[in-house]
């Protein structure tokens, strides 16, 4: 059955001269999101109408993961005649629950011949004559939108929140380390509610990427596609690392290996296209990401590094991973690298330091070493295809790349 849905936007609305830019990228991805229903998406003064076939339950949860959708609602969208407003608003209002309502109406197009206020009380009384509710305009249990613009009137009554943001792929990518807890899902998620792709990047201990690739790893970027689209995971071995640290002083392990982490994103980064390193910390959650230690993870970067969930609680973190619904993937049982590695690390350790023993280590060619090795997995959530092989296969080593800085 088709469904006419009318969806808004609210930060895409604040950008000035590029503003048209943000629409079109908006209007795709709702196109893509809705790909596989027959639709259309027709844009008027401000926001979309857009028609599809499917249950209103499919279309709603397509339309919720749309980053820059503000709020969207099953609207009926009649000419702009006041009997036939009339005959949508008594549409609208029937099977209602509750006792109360009021008109909210909003007039763009200003040749209607009612003024928003003629509107509202004409049809209040109307509406409240013919159904028995009664008028309450400060704790209504019904609201009723109109929306007069352009030659149609739009009434709609419930209004569903968006994701919110801004459109995916109108702010570049990043190279986003993934581990499977929590946090980092999380983290992926918020860069793409500002506009970014991420390409994940996971560092799996197992002897083969197979675990990895049979793991709740690629269960949440199935998750994450559901937001993202088409979407790119690389498995590194831990193993090369492991072999080349060993002897290496507990207290540093942390760090150190972090430091690793930075190095390879780094080093991938120019082969995505990723201007940027995002990551999943956030401010003194464990002892490797105190401030100094973020300040030694971050040294000599090339590329900023961005932690979208620097100042979140946990429990914040937890309420989102519900709502995205990573949740309780990340609590599924998976031996990470990091299991490995001691949970007392230093809390002030000197980016010098893990400089020196980055450098004492070879971690400019470990980390070639160890991209050699990895394997690339390419998730289309289209035809719910998963394809791995190895990176080399797929994307060749950039002349150009410049070797990463310790
Ligand atoms: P949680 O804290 O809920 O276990 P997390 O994803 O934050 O999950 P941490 O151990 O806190 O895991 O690691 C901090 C950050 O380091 C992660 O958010 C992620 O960005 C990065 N990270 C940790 N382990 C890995 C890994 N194996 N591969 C890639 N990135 C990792
Ligand atoms: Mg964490």
């Amino acid at each position: 059955m088709a469904q006419r849905f009318v969806v808004h936007y609210s930060e895409v609305a604040l950008k000035g001269n590029n503003r048209p830019e943000f629409v079109r990228a908006l209007r795709k991805n709702i196109n893509r999101s809705l790909s596989g229903l027959g639709h259309t998406i027709t844009y008027t003064e401000g926001r979309f109408v857009v028609d599809a076939e499917g249950t209103a339950d499919d279309v709603s949860g397509r339309l919720s993961s749309v980053f820059g959708v503000s709020w969207f609602a099953p609207v009926s969208d009649v000419p702009q005649d006041y009997a036939k407003i009339l005959e949508a608003a008594l549409g609208s209002a029937s099977g209602a629950k509750g006792s109360t309502f009021k008109i909210a109406p909003r007039r763009t197009d200003k040749s209607f011949p009612l003024s928003s206020q003629e509107l509202a009380s004409k049809l209040g009384a109307e509406v409240a004559k013919s159904t028995g509710l009664s008028v309450d305009l400060s704790e209504p249990d019904l609201t009723i939108h109109v929306d007069v613009v352009k030659g149609r009137a739009l009434i709609y009554t419930d209004r569903s929140k968006g994701p919110g943001g801004l459109p995916l792929g109108t702010a570049g990518r990043t190279v986003h380390l993934f581990s499977g807890g929590i946090d980092s899902p999380v983290a992926a998620w918020l860069m793409m509610k500002r506009g970014t792709r991420p390409v994940y990047l996971h560092f799996y201990l197992a002897p083969t990427p197979r675990s990895a690739i049979e793991s709740k790893i690629t269960k949440l970027v199935k998750v994450l596609a559901r937001y993202g689209g088409r979407s790119t995971l690389v498995l590194v071995p831990f193993a090369e690392y492991q072999l080349a640290t060993a002897g290496v002083p507990p207290e540093l392990e942390p760090s150190l290996f972090r430091r690793f982490m930075r190095m390879t994103a780094e080093a991938l980064a120019p082969r995505f296209g990723a201007s940027a390193i995002s990551t999943g910390d956030s401010l003194s959650q464990a002892a490797s990401q105190t401030l100094w230690n973020m300040a030694s993870f971050d040294e000599g970067s090339s590329l900023p590094v961005l932690r979208p969930l620097l100042t979140y609680d946990k429990e914040e973190i937890v309420a989102l991973a519900r709502r995205i619904g990573t949740y309780d993937l990340s609590l599924e049982e998976y031996k990470d690298c990091c299991a490995i590695i001691t949970r007392h690390p230093r809390t002030r350790l000197k980016g010098a330091v893990v400089s020196e023993y980055a450098g004492k280590f070879g971690f400019a060619d470990l980390v070639w070493k160890s991209v050699d090795g990895a394997t690339l997995v390419a998730y289309d959530p289209k035809g719910d295809a998963l394809k791995a092989a190895p990176l080399s296969d797929s994307i060749p080593k950039a002349a150009a790349t410049p070797p990463p800085s310790a």
